[in-house]
């Protein structure tokens, strides 16, 4: 079989807000279509319109090459031999950042066409079955206006994603640093009234997670604060540093008495390996996309494997990177949750309309895939609309 052309889907939710931190609001998705016909699909989480580049671009040089010119014509049922081609036949444009995310997605698109040529879910074709059912935790989303209703709607929030039946949430609590939402700032005892307030909505038998989002500019800041949330019995604390301070990661991991999380934005199993080797973290988070799709994810979960780590995957964005994560967690005995923002608890109209038959949440827990590939299909209207604002968005652009 044969790759014959790779189709680019830049997306946007009409109800964007040029002012938000969220994932859901714009998307690339890619369709990879074969010679036998059939087509696999995949997505990446980074700037559409810069991902679609790294695809379509030309390029005069063998180690510089577009995605799209790389793959076309090699045999999707092989994606790992795939992705080590094109990461070479792009090295110096590539290697890490926006063109290893973009080759995410065409990566999962491979899987995909490997599960329906062969007829089974793709997770049969990455491993081994480790589990009867998925844990989800809920990702929560607060609201931003101000800190009173950001604390409200965590509750809110919170009360819901337990009444659905899940057993664990993360929640938010962001009041400094770049991901601050809509210019709410307030001190790091804050967060600790936020976490304090959701423990107590959701009683002892749930677990919680908190995301800080890069919120402390320094060592020091993090440890003061972290080491007070150890009564709140707080599973791990997300990103509490900058992405890049690995010595301070691993000096924060030695010394709160909590896990840290961290690698949402990390591309190639590299990066994962220095953020645990020099790091420290206990927890390890790819974004199946951006890391580079599901055969570098698969790399980062056997490194943390015979590291001892637990992978709790960044992913969110629609159902279509959901399904990708619900194959990886299948095969991943040391994945304990996976992230899931069930589309009744969120906003995005890209999170809740652009798959059909999306994995399904019963009584907290996600089924097993069983149809072949990646088990979701697009639903056509729902991309136009979306196609039609991201061309919008770039006219004014221009
Ligand atoms: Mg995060």
């Amino acid at each position: 079989m044969k790759i014959t052309k790779i189709e680019c889907h830049v997306l946007l939710d009409p109800d964007y807000d040029i002012g938000a931190t969220s994932s859901a609001q714009d998307d690339l998705v890619v369709e990879v279509h074969t010679d036998e016909g059939i087509v696999g699909i995949g997505e990446t989480d980074l700037n559409p319109w810069i991902a679609r580049e790294c695809i379509e671009a030309p390029g005069t040089h063998t180690m510089d090459q577009g995605l799209g010119s790389v793959y076309i014509g090699m045999n999707p049922l092989e994606p790992q031999k795939a992705w080590w081609d094109a990461y070479q036949a792009t090295a110096m444009t590539g290697r890490r950042g926006a063109l290893v995310s973009a080759m995410g997605a065409i990566d999962i698109a491979l899987w995909d066409i490997a599960g329906k040529a062969a007829g089974v879910p793709t997770w049969k074709l990455l491993g081994e079955k480790s589990r009867d059912h998925l844990g989800a935790y809920a990702s929560l989303q607060p609201e931003v206006s101000n800190f009173d209703a950001y604390l409200s709607s965590m509750l809110v929030w919170a009360r819901s994603a337990k009444e659905m039946g899940f057993k664990a949430a993360k929640l938010e609590t962001t009041f400094s640093g770049p991901y601050a939402n809509m210019g709410i700032r307030e001190k790091d005892e804050r967060m600790t009234e936020v976490i304090s307030a959701v423990r107590n909505e959701v009683g002892p038998d749930f677990i919680l997670m908190v995301d800080v989002q890069y919120a402390f500019d320094s060592l020091e800041r993090a440890q003061k604060t972290i080491s007070t949330w150890a009564d709140f019995d707080v599973y791990f604390v997300e990103t509490p540093l900058w992405t890049d301070d690995l010595d301070d990661y691993r000096a924060l991991a030695e010394s709160v008495p909590i896990k840290i999380a961290a690698g949402e934005w990390l591309t190639t199993h590299y990066e994962f390996d220095a953020l645990v080797n020099q790091g420290g973290v206990a927890v390890v988070q790819p974004d199946i996309g951006r890391v580079g799709g599901l055969s570098e994810a698969l790399k980062v979960t056997q490194m943390a494997a015979r590291k001892g780590k637990i992978v709790v995957p960044h992913l969110w964005k629609t159902g279509l990177s959901v399904a990708a994560a619900a194959h990886l967690a299948t095969v991943t005995p040391h994945m304990p949750f996976f992230e899931f923002l069930p589309p009744a608890l969120c906003e995005s109209r890209l999170r809740k309309e652009l798959v059909t038959d999306e994995v399904k949440l019963s009584e907290g827990k996600v089924s097993i895939p069983e149809k072949p590939g990646l088990g979701v299909e697009l639903n056509r209207d729902a991309l136009e609309i979306f196609k039609e604002a991201a061309l919008k968005i770039r006219a004014k652009a221009n």
